[in-house]
């Protein structure tokens, strides 16, 4: 039996393995990808100043980076509360 781990987009479910790449620890295909609109680090600079500017005009202001960090940590847990409420549903919905 084997165990390899089946390489599949997370988002289409694309199996050709050459157009697939692991980002983050999910894998993804090309289209998909592009789909992503992932920033230029031309862009990512750009926003890291303007967030930079703000913090120069008032220090309380988070940093780039520190709101990227604090939109993950949201992000996840908006995430496991959205799903704890669907699998509710779906235990519930099994049981009535
Ligand atoms: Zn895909």
């Amino acid at each position: 039996m084997s165990t390899k781990k089946e390489i599949r987009c997370y988002q289409c479910g694309e199996t050709e393995e050459s157009s697939i790449e692991d980002l983050f620890g999910y894998m993804v295909c090309r289209a998909c990808k592009v789909k992503l609109g992932l920033y230029h680090d031309e862009t990512i600079k750009k926003h890291a100043e303007s967030f930079q500017r703000a913090k120069d005009l008032n220090p309380q202001k988070p940093s780039y980076k520190e709101e990227v960090d604090y939109r993950l940590i949201a992000m996840e847990k908006d995430y496991i509360s959205k799903r704890i409420k669907l699998l509710h549903i779906q235990e519930r919905l099994s049981q009535l």
